[in-house]
């Protein structure tokens, strides 16, 4: 057998005997691999699921849970809220890109309502309330949300606002350690076993068997031992961003360098490089969520500047669109500006997010006196305040479109939070699929028997984001793989 370390794909040939065998081999049981599983096994498929851990989850169980479904789910009906496929998908292409996938995204819309569906049919609960503070996501048990800055500029003028950021009902959430993401995963869980879905865990997927050009198997590591999996029908790789693999972040991502964000140490890249090994096409590897770490509640009541003084995004939109913004356009530099009255007020809300709430580091009576003391180019800040108030005076904002009801003149005392360096992501690029969740040769051709979903694929996302769209692209399209997987 090849050295454990090799990446490259293995002869069927060579393998002497086959340790586990099933029809549908996946790798990982996060909600890519569940999803794949739930649906190989409706098809008639006796399943398998390789994971690395000793127990199922992911980052999906930590995650906050939010499932980017609309074009008019029941939740959103129920809630008063009108959406359809088209508009869904005017906002998608419009805050996903550049370069996001069209037909993936009018599958992933004209498919939406059938998703939350399923998702409900196999026991995810969400609970019919909407949560509309600004916020990452909702403190309560809510199931409704924006999630992606629907309602701000500039998507609001470019389709009608929807929430579309569906969250499992929990209580007691712990940001990161206990939140929506578990209950979306518990019950799904909970279905594959019953439909007989195996979990062999302390899995390690190394490389992938080959004979000729077709997957037939992988070769994986348990307890120091290496095992061959035979996979009858089809393999889907489920394992996983590269958010943890540093030379992938160094070639591919660099402005993440250092800064790896809700994802788990396992994301290390290895579905796509195993897929690579043989052949395999990849697409927007550059492309990163970003989270920011700035409670929305101060941020929507004061203004954010880069290192330059200069305002740089409306602070009412999503905050990963922020994260963005300051990571990917800003040199990671922002403070946030905010009088003494608005800080107080913001500090009174509600937040998902109380350990993003910081102290001032400058206070002062005046712009000047505040701009000199942040060390900014004299006359910097004060132009930038001076034009943000002289319009808010009349509650607007031409210059980048916050919303009128978040738009009130900066006073004094003024203070400022330093917000630089102050962000995080993982990454959305990853192995090419097509709908049905097939890996695409670099020739355009599928490779047989080989099927991937979730952050090891490149989804709906290339270059923008929105919550929810991973635990969305992941179990939308982890299904269409476990479905693909079980035909072969
Ligand atoms: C705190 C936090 C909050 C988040 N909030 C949201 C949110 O609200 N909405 C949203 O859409 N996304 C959110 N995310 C991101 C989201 O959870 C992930 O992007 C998503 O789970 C990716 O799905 P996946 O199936 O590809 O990976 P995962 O769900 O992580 O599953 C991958 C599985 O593969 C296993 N694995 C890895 N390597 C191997 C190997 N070599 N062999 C075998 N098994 C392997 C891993 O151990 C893991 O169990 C959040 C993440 C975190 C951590």
């Amino acid at each position: 057998m090849a050295e454990a370390s090799s990446i490259r794909p293995q002869p069927a040939a060579s393998i002497e005997q086959w340790d586990f065998e099933a029809d549908v081999v996946v790798a990982g049981y996060g909600i890519a691999g569940v999803s794949a599983s739930i649906e190989a096994a409706r098809a008639g498929a006796d399943v398998l699921v390789l994971e690395r851990t000793s127990g199922w989850g992911g980052a999906a169980a930590l995650a906050g849970g939010f499932i980017y479904l609309g074009g008019g789910t029941p939740l959103q009906q129920a809630l008063g809220f009108e959406d359809s496929p088209a508009n869904m998908k005017s906002f998608m292409m419009a805050a996903l890109g550049p370069g996001a996938d069209e037909e993936k995204i009018t599958d992933y819309c004209e498919g939406s309502v059938e998703h939350y569906n399923w998702l409900v049919d196999n026991g995810v609960p969400f609970k019919e309330s909407f949560y509309g503070q600004p916020g990452w996501e909702t403190p309560f048990d809510d199931g409704l949300m924006y999630s992606g800055g629907e309602n701000s500029a500039p998507f609001n003028t470019i389709a009608t606002p929807a929430p579309r950021g569906h969250v499992p009902q929990m209580s007691g959430k712990r940001t990161g350690e206990k939140g929506g993401g578990f209950m979306l995963m518990k019950p799904l869980i909970e279905t594959a076993e019953i439909l007989g879905v195996r979990a062999e865990y302390d899995m390690r997927v190394q490389r992938l068997v080959a004979d000729g050009d077709r997957v037939v198997g992988i070769i994986a590591k348990q307890y120091g031992k290496e095992v061959a999996v035979r996979a009858r029908t089809g393999v889907v790789l489920a394992t996983g961003s590269f958010a943890y693999n540093e030379a992938m972040i160094q070639s591919y991502a660099p402005r993440l360098i250092g800064r790896p964000g809700a994802a788990i140490e396992e994301h290390d890249g290895k579905a796509i490089q195993m897929a690579q090994a043989l052949g395999a096409d990849l697409a927007h590897m550059d492309a990163t969520e970003v989270a920011f770490f700035g409670d929305p509640q101060l941020m929507i009541r004061g203004i954010l500047v880069n290192g330059r003084g200069q305002r740089y995004v409306n602070e009412d939109t999503y905050p990963g669109r922020i994260g963005q913004e300051t990571l990917l356009r800003n040199e990671n530099q922002a403070y946030l500006i905010i009088d003494e009255a608005s800080y107080e007020e913001g500090c009174a809300a509600d937040s998902s997010t109380p350990f993003f709430r910081f102290q001032p580091k400058w206070v002062a009576e005046t712009v000047e006196e505040l701009e000199s003391d942040m060390g900014l180019p004299e006359g910097t800040l004060q132009s930038t305040v001076e034009v943000y108030n002289r319009h808010a005076a009349r509650g607007e904002d031409p210059v980048l479109g916050k919303k009128k009801e978040w738009v009130k003149p900066i006073g004094s005392p003024v203070a400022a939070l330093d917000l630089r360096n102050f962000t995080a992501g993982f990454t959305l690029g990853g192995l090419r699929t097509s709908i049905n969740s097939e890996v695409i040769h670099v020739s355009g051709e599928p490779i047989p028997g080989l099927f991937a979903a979730g952050r090891c694929t490149a989804g709906v996302c290339a270059g923008g984001y929105a919550s929810g769209t991973s635990l969305g692209d992941g179990s939308f399209y982890g299904r269409r793989a476990g479905i693909s997987a079980a035909k072969g």
